[in-house]
C-alpha cells in the first residue's frame, strides 16, 4: 500500500511527526473499533482485511436457529454508540449484526474494508509489515492491528464415521440457512452456548431431537424481557440514560460475575452455585432426566451458560436427552454404545471452536526472523494478551490469555484498544520507531498470570475450552477493576521502545 499524500494539518500532524499506515485484520466487532478509534485520533491510512464477504465477524458468522448474546445489550454496546432500540434486554444475534453494521456504517467504516481478502503472511522487512493476501496483493504498512477474533475456528469431533452421515451435517459456526428444522429429526452434539440456544428454539419445530450430552451443564436462569415503548423513548431522548444503564450492567457484572469466578471461594462463587443449583431443581420435574442433568463439577468451571429456557425445551414431549456416549456416526444417524441407533435426517455439531488458533494459520515473520508459529509452537501467549516480544508494532485485540468469561468483549476490546494508542502515538509523535513488548516483561506477567489462574474456579476440575494444553486456565485471572487499572496506560519499562 503506498501512503497517500497528506495535507498534515488535516491530520493533526504536527511536523517532525509521522504518518503512520495501519493495517487491521478482521472486520469483526474488534477490526471496526479499531478503525473508528483510529480515525478519530486523526489516522486516515486505515485498511481492514476480512476474508468474509460481510462485516460482523462471530455475528455474522453464527446464524443458527437461536444465536443470542447472553450478555445485556445495554452493555454487549461501544460505549461510544449506545443503541437506544435494543428489543430486549438480551439481543438474538441478527438484531447485534444489525447494529454493528449500523455503527460501521455511521463512521464511514465499510470503505476501508476489503472484504473476501485474507492476510496470509506479514512480514517486518526494513522497519516495516509487508502483508500478502489472499488474492496475492502484497502492501506495506507500518502498523498491524490482530482483530481476527477469538471463536473462529470450529472445532470438528473426532467421531468414527462423521463423514458418512447421508443426511445434512452443519456446523453451529458455519450455519447454512438451507438446513431444515421444521418436522425433522435433528440431533445435535453439544451442550455448550451454542447448543443449549439452539435446543431451546427448535424444541417445539422439530419431528423429534435428540441432544447428545458428553457433559452436563450448569445453566444460569436469565429473564429477558421486552423494552417497553417509553423505555426505548426515554433511552431515544436521553442519551445520558443509556450510557449510565451500560455504566451500571458494566458494574455489575465486573462486581457479580468477573469478580466472582476469579476466586473460587468467594461468596459470589457461592451465590452463583446457588442460583444454578436451584435453577436445576426447581425445573426440571422429572427426577431421573433431573440427575442425568446434573454436573458432578462447580457451576462456572466450564464457560456458564445462560438460558432462560433451555430446561423447558429439553422437557419438551419432542425432546430427548442422550447421554450414552457415541460411538460412531452412520449413514442413517448416531449409534451410541449401549447398541442403539437415533436416527437423524440432520446432525448439527455445536462442538465448539479450536481456541488456541487466534490469527493463524496467517504466518507472522518479525525481525530477525522471529516467527509467530515458533514462538507460539507450544501455545499462545502474549503481554496483556497485546503484545508478542520480538514482534514490533503488531499489536492484538481479544489475543491469548485475555479476559473471556460471560463479560462483555467489547469493554475489553475498547480498553485494550485505548492502551494500545498510546503505544502507538509514542511511535507517531517521533519518540520511536518500533514498540513491542520486552521478553523480560511478558515472562513475568505470564508466570504471575498461571500462578493467580490456580485460585479461579476454572481450575476446579472440568474439561473447558478456558484450560490450555497443560490444565491451566488461558484467561485474565484477575478482577475486571485490575484489568481496567492496568489498561489505563502502559507501563513502558515492559516496552522495547526502539529506532
Ligand atoms: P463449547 O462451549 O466449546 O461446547 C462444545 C460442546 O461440544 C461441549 O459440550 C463438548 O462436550 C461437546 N463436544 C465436543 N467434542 C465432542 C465429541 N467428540 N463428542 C461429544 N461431545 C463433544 O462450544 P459452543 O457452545 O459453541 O460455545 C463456545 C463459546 O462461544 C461459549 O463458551 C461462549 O464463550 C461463546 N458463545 C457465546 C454465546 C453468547 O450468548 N454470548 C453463545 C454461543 C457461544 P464437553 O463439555 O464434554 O467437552
Amino acid at each position: 500500500m503506498t501512503v497517500p499524500p497528506m495535507d498534515p494539518a488535516q491530520v493533526g500532524l504536527t511536523p517532525g511527526r509521522r504518518n503512520l499506515s495501519f493495517a487491521v485484520i478482521g472486520a469483526g466487532m474488534s477490526g471496526i473499533l479499531s478503525s473508528i478509534k483510529l480515525r478519530e485520533h486523526g489516522y486516515t491510512d486505515i485498511t481492514i482485511y476480512e476474508k468474509a464477504d460481510g462485516l460482523g465477524g462471530t455475528w455474522r458468522a453464527n446464524t443458527y436457529p437461536g444465536v443470542a448474546c447472553d450478555v445485556p445489550s445495554a452493555l454487549y454496546s461501544y460505549s461510544f454508540a449506545p443503541n437506544p432500540e435494543w428489543s430486549h434486554r438480551f439481543s438474538a444475534g441478527a438484531e447485534i449484526l444489525s447494529y454493528l453494521e449500523g455503527v460501521a456504517t455511521s463512521h464511514g467504516v465499510p470503505e476501508s474494508i476489503r472484504f473476501g481478502e485474507e492476510v496470509v503472511r506479514c512480514d517486518f522487512v526494513d522497519g516495516r509489515w509487508h502483508l500478502e493476501t489472499s488474492l496475492g496483493a502484497h502492501d506495506v504498512v507500518d502498523v498491524v492491528i490482530a482483530a481476527t477474533g477469538v471463536l473462529h475456528h470450529p472445532a470438528l469431533p473426532d467421531i468414527e464415521g462423521l463423514g458418512s452421515f447421508g443426511g445434512r451435517t452443519v456446523h453451529t459456526a458455519r450455519w447454512d440457512p438451507t438446513v431444515p428444522i421444521d418436522g425433522q429429526r435433528i440431533g445435535i452434539i453439544g451442550t455448550g452456548s451454542s447448543a443449549i440456544q439452539m435446543v431451546a428454539a427448535i424444541a417445539d419445530r422439530v419431528q423429534a431431537l435428540s441432544l447428545f450430552q458428553r457433559t452436563a451443564q450448569w445453566v444460569m436462569p436469565q429473564e429477558n424481557p421486552a423494552y417497553t415503548e417509553e423505555e426505548q423513548r426515554a433511552f431515544r431522548d436521553d442519551p445520558t440514560v443509556m450510557t449510565t444503564l451500560h455504566e451500571d450492567i458494566s458494574e455489575m457484572f465486573a462486581n457479580g460475575f468477573s469478580n466472582a469466578v476469579v476466586d473460587a471461594e468467594s461468596d459470589g462463587m457461592r451465590m452463583i452455585e446457588a442460583a444454578c443449583l436451584t435453577n436445576l431443581e426447581d425445573s426440571v420435574i422429572d427426577v431421573e432426566l433431573r440427575e442425568r442433568l446434573r454436573p458432578d463439577y462447580r457451576a462456572a468451571c466450564k464457560r456458564l451458560v445462560v438460558s432462560p429456557d433451555f430446561y423447558s425445551a429439553i422437557q419438551h414431549p419432542n425432546a430427548g436427552l442422550v447421554t450414552d456416549a457415541i460411538q460412531r456416526v452412520e449413514p442413517e444417524g448416531i449409534r451410541t454404545v449401549d447398541g442403539q441407533l437415533h436416527e437423524l435426517d440432520v446432525l448439527v455439531l455445536a462442538t465448539g471452536f479450536r481456541v488456541d488458533r487466534f490469527m493463524r494459520p496467517m504466518e507472522v515473520v518479525g525481525p530477525a526472523g522471529v516467527r509467530l508459529s515458533e514462538v507460539w509452537a507450544d501455545r499462545p501467549t502474549a503481554y496483556m494478551s497485546i503484545s508478542i516480544p520480538g514482534i514490533p508494532n503488531f499489536f492484538m485485540l481479544n489475543g491469548p490469555n485475555g479476559p473471556i468469561g460471560n463479560f462483555s468483549l467489547i469493554e475489553v476490546a475498547e480498553l485494550q484498544f485505548a492502551f494500545i494508542l498510546q503505544l502507538v502515538e509514542r511511535i507517531r509523535s517521533g519518540e520511536c520507531r518500533l514498540v513491542s513488548a520486552t521478553a523480560r516483561a511478558t515472562e513475568a506477567f505470564e508466570a504471575t498470570r498461571v500462578e493467580a489462574a490456580k485460585k479461579t474456579v476454572w481450575a476446579t476440575g472440568c474439561r473447558s475450552w478456558y484450560l490450555d494444553d497443560r490444565g491451566v486456565p488461558a484467561a485474565w485471572p484477575w478482577t475486571f477493576q485490575r484489568f481496567r487499572e492496568v489498561m489505563a496506560e502502559p507501563d513502558v519499562a515492559d516496552f522495547h521502545l526502539t529506532g
